[in-house]
């Protein structure tokens, strides 16, 4: 090979070289567009709420509740309305969740009571008979306040057992002396029975003696078990949506504590947070005695 054979040959190779190393990085600059492109159509996510569509813009890779931006329809709902005679004004086109507590009432009922008050919403409790009896806790005070406040007062039973090991006898006795204990302090029983664990609830022997629509849940926060504030509002924050009944237990410190953080989070969500009577009748669901119901 000559010489000048030689540099013709460098020159076509370092001309490749050129050629080659732009090639790159026009394809590195496309491939960047098309991932931002993607990216963009990916974190605009539609949510529907019942009926009315709400855009927001949400980070689908990082989950924590500050990084979506609400529109203003979420933000304007920091609180419920009442009528002038004080019935409270639900809207059944946006979202909404009842919040039931089950095996009290207990030492910090009264303070959950005053709780929903503050922020105006309501809740349903689901009572026990052991702890309708107890002497250290202000039983009349509370039934008083649960009743003016208009919050759902429910039946858990007298004494707690699974319903369908029962006779039908003992079954009427479960229900009706919680009603008798209700009726004493506030003129009426309960509007709704949750037997014990769910359990008997396709029962034939159980709906007829239990007389009332069977109140379920469809979000379990499972508050007994994790004994645990930080759990509780996890579990109602990640799990809870429009049209769910959220289980939890008044007579845990922890959950009241949980509730606390829990009713401004879910109206900053925009939720409403009602009674299962108020969210059945905005859902148009008329409740049957004697049938279950876990959402709505
Ligand atoms: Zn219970």
């Amino acid at each position: 090979m000559t010489r000048n054979e030689k540099k013709q040959r460098r020159i076509r190779q370092l001309k490749i070289r050129v050629i080659s190393t732009l090639l790159i990085f026009c394809l590195v600059i496309v491939a960047g567009g098309c991932a931002l492109i993607e990216k963009n159509k990916e974190s605009k996510k539609v949510v529907r709420v019942n009926g009315g569509v709400v855009e927001k813009t949400k980070n689908v890779a990082d989950n924590s509740e500050n990084t979506s931006t609400e529109t203003k329809e979420e933000t304007s709902k920091t609180e419920e309305k009442t009528t002038k005679d004080n019935k409270r004004v639900i809207d059944p086109n946006k979202p909404m969740i009842a919040l039931t507590f089950d095996d009290g009432p207990g030492e910090r009922t009264l303070e959950l009571l005053e709780t929903l008050e503050k922020y105006n919403v309501r809740a349903s409790f689901f009572m026990c008979g052991t702890s309708l009896s107890r002497n250290d806790i202000k039983v009349e005070e509370i039934l008083k306040k649960m009743d003016e406040l208009g919050c759902d007062m429910g039946n858990h039973t007298m004494d707690h057992q699974s319903l369908p090991t029962l006779s039908s006898q003992k079954i009427k006795w479960e229900v009706e002396g919680v009603n008798d204990l209700i009726k004493k302090h506030v003129g009426h029983g309960a509007k709704f029975v949750r037997p014990p664990y769910g359990a008997g609830i396709r029962d034939k022997k159980v709906s007829k003696y239990v007389k009332a629509p069977m109140v379920c849940w469809s979000v379990d926060t499972l508050d007994w078990k994790t004994k645990s504030k930080k759990e509780t509002i996890r579990s109602v924050m990640n799990d809870a949506h429009d049209g769910d009944i959220v289980l939890m237990h008044d007579i845990h410190g922890w959950t009241v504590d949980a509730v606390k953080k829990i009713i401004p989070k879910l109206l900053k969500k925009g939720y409403q947070l009602v009674t299962v009577s108020e969210m059945a009748e905005a859902k148009g669901c008329k409740l049957e005695n004697g049938k279950p119901y876990f959402e709505f």
